[in-house]
């Protein structure tokens, strides 16, 4: 089997597993004051410190999750502190091609969700954003804005320093999912200008189950999601998730020192799989070619199949590819970033993603099959 789809999720590494099997000997609870429970408490800072490098964070301002699903309920609300004096945010921006976990607005009421327009090169619109936030009644609240840094389906990088400047310029709250970029791309939280980020283990080869919300300060903080004994500096009750936490922190460190040197493989492999696919199928639409991606991702459509039939056809090959919008729940829907693009999303779309153990021989093979594929597909109207 081939497996190229380290976006919806990424096999567990090697630095994350040796952590994770030492932290299972380990007894204590984090939170008891014993040698056993400091040991654990120990392993916990440790992690705390790893992921805070990865993102140029304070150890501090980092709150562990369950991963990043809870990190944007929890950071997608009306209210929040500051210090002690209660905040309020009355608006949430979101742009049209986040990831559902924010799109959904968190804790939000839908009719306070506002969308943010993308250009049909897949980046989002500044000027959009821009005249939203000058129309914003900042006597209702502030604004809060959320722009993913990488998208999931395209790859595209997004101007997120650009929209944090308009953000803070009209005293807003800048969100960003950093999931995606934080191994692919250098994540620093002041250099975004973000007031909170959040990052997901799974995606950068930790275990599943464990994210983190990553703030800017401590000042300002969304109220709790999750109440109860108040570990996690009060921000996020109960016990931590210790084994997969150790091994978020493992996989952070070792993305952190890699990453730099990975980039330049996962680039060659992916022009070697674009180039060929070009070869094999010339009327292949490779979605984001020219503006800035990350190196690991290719979103293509190949006219005539649809991403359904192409992701079980690829899968019958053997090849591990996703259609774009499957990354939850197995949905094999149409594509809410093709629409945001302006895309026809009936067109149907594939993606594939690499990661740092993909070889030369799982790029050939995944374009065997895809000129197999490519060959066969049912051609209607001007495609053929
Ligand atoms: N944001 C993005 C951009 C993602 O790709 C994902 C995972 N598909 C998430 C958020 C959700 O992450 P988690 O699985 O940790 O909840």
């Amino acid at each position: 089997r081939t497996y190229l789809d380290w976006n919806a999720t990424a096999p567990l590494g090697a630095p994350a597993r040796a952590a994770m099997m030492e932290a299972l000997l380990l007894p204590g609870n984090a939170s008891s004051v014993h040698g056993e429970g400091r040991a654990a408490r120990t392993a916990v800072d440790k992690a705390r410190r790893q992921v805070a490098a990865l993102v140029g964070a304070e150890p501090v301002h980092v709150t562990f999750t369950s991963g990043a699903t809870e990190a944007a309920n929890h950071v997608l609300t009306p209210e929040f502190r500051m210090g002690r004096a209660p905040l309020k945010v009355s608006r949430l921006y979101v742009s049209a091609i986040e990831h559902p976990s924010i799109r959904e607005g968190g804790r939000f009421d839908p009719a306070d969700v506002t969308e943010v327009a993308v250009t049909s090169d897949g980046v989002v619109d500044l000027a959009a954003l821009e005249t939203m936030l000058a129309a914003h009644d900042r006597s209702a609240g502030m604004p809060m804005v959320a722009v993913m840094l990488v998208n999931n389906e395209t790859g595209i990088i997004q101007p997120v320093e650009e929209a944090a400047a308009l953000v803070h310029a009209h005293g807003g709250l800048m969100v960003v999912d950093a999931v995606q970029a934080a191994d692919r791309v250098s994540v620093d939280i002041a250099a975004l200008d973000a007031d909170f980020l959040i990052v997901s283990s799974h995606k950068i080869g930790g275990p599943k189950g464990v994210g983190a919300l990553v703030s800017r300060g401590e000042v300002l903080m969304p109220k709790p999601l999750i109440r109860g004994g108040g570990q996690e500096k009060g921000h996020r009750s109960g016990t931590e998730n210790f084994h997969a936490v150790v091994g978020f922190g493992a996989a952070a460190e070792a993305a952190l020192h890699e990453f730099g040197d990975r980039n330049g493989r996962i680039a060659a492999l992916r022009d070697r799989l674009e180039v060929g696919m070009r070869e094999r199928a010339s009327d292949v639409m490779i979605h984001g070619e020219n503006v800035a991606r990350v190196a690991n991702t290719s979103f293509f459509t190949l006219p005539g199949l649809k991403s359904e039939t192409g992701q079980i056809a690829f899968d019958l090959e053997g090849v591990a590819l996703s259609s774009g919008s499957a990354c939850s729940s197995g949905k094999v829907g149409e594509s809410h970033v093709l629409t945001a693009m302006g895309r026809d999303p009936k067109l149907g779309a594939l993606r594939i993603s690499l990661g740092p153990e993909t070889t030369e021989d799982d790029i050939d093979r995944a374009l065997a099959a895809f000129g197999k594929i490519a060959g066969r597909r049912k051609l209607t109207g001007e495609a053929a």
